[in-house]
């Protein structure tokens, strides 16, 4: 029986491990991949507070997944498939075993959309990603278009244009919804083209990406994009959004469009059972917010625990 069970490592997983365990509760941390959740995609962290000049997802998370074992956090690597987290006594049931605590901390954070148009499924890691810091380097040389108009498409088509002979963004709507610092330096960079109010409508390829149909959302004029000859074909990467990590707790936690409920001590509708990071509805989704939901949820943890003579 744990204290604290934090389920996701990302960075609101790890802060509130680490919060916890400098409280000196005994904490288990579980993560189903690779620790570090979706940041350790990300090329560069230019807005966390205190980022080392040239900082990268894996960077940050490789110091601050440290810190959190510094302080005891017990870590394990298992897919949580069932949860019973409604009891004094928090259950989950993965496929390594079954771990039990007094609190639960729900961190799962969220995963990237896809477009969902024909074609899409069957050409990832086949020209389709959703990763620029993971394939990038597989585009070297060749064109690579960017679907998205957010903080994450701009920034990884930045990222791409040091690696693609041209990177083409390609956004459904007449503005850019990412920030303007990042807008500015998309715009100053020369490799860098904008294809507006456009939508992908089809991928097609036998066995590699090479050709896809385009819409005009104004005119409804359709365009085709075929891979140069010599390259024979060209990248997609996809940064459409997220969606919520939550499914494991539908009908037990209250949600909102799949994030989950809490208030602003991370407390969710269940007693001893708390959200942090991305997972959670809330307005603003960076490292930095994250790192603050796991903490406050720790505390709260803290204090349920103390409260409820645990
Ligand atoms: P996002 O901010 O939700 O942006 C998604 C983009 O994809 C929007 O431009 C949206 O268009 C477009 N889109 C959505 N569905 C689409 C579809 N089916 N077809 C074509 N385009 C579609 O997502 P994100 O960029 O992944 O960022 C997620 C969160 O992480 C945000 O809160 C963001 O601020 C944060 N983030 C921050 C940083 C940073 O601070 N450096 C870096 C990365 C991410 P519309 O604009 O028309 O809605």
């Amino acid at each position: 029986m744990y204290d604290v069970i934090v389920l996701g490592g990302g960075p609101a997983g790890l802060s509130a491990a680490l919060y916890a365990g400098r409280a000196r509760l005994s904490v288990l941390l579980i993560e189903k991949g690779a620790i570090g959740g979706q940041i350790v995609q990300s090329s560069e962290i230019e807005n966390y507070p205190g980022a080392l000049p040239q900082e990268t997802g894996e960077s940050l998370i490789a110091r601050l997944s440290a810190q959190a074992e510094r302080f005891g956090a017990a870590r394990v690597l298992d897919t949580v498939t069932a949860v019973s987290p409604e009891g004094e006594t928090k259950l989950l049931t993965g496929a390594k075993g079954s771990y039990r605590g007094r609190t639960l901390i729900v961190a799962t954070g969220a995963a990237p959309m896809h477009i969902g148009c024909p074609g899409e499924r069957e050409l990832v890691g086949k020209g389709v990603s959703y990763c620029a810091t993971c394939d990038a380097a597989f585009f070297e040389g060749l064109e690579v278009y960017v679907v998205g108009g957010g903080d994450s498409a701009v920034e990884e088509a930045l990222y791409l244009s040091k690696f693609a002979r041209k990177v083409t963004v390609i956004h459904r709507r007449d503005a850019l919804r990412a920030a303007k610092c990042i807008q500015e330096r998309a715009f100053a960079e020369p490799k860098l083209s904008f294809l507006l109010d456009s939508v992908v409508e089809e991928l097609r390829g036998d066995g590699l990406l090479e050709r896809m149909t385009l819409k005009n959302v104004k005119t409804g004029a359709l365009t085709t994009v075929a891979a140069d000859e010599a390259d024979g074909t060209f990248g997609l990467f996809v940064f459409v959004g997220l969606h919520p990590a939550s499914e494991l707790f539908a009908g037990k936690l209250d949600t909102e469009s799949g994030y989950i409920l809490t208030d602003e001590s991370m407390s969710t509708n269940l007693p001893g059972v708390f959200a942090a990071g991305d997972v959670r509805k809330k307005t603003l989704r960076q490292v930095v917010t994250a790192a603050a939901d796991g903490a406050v949820a720790a505390v709260s943890a803290e204090r349920y625990i103390e409260a409820a003579g645990l």
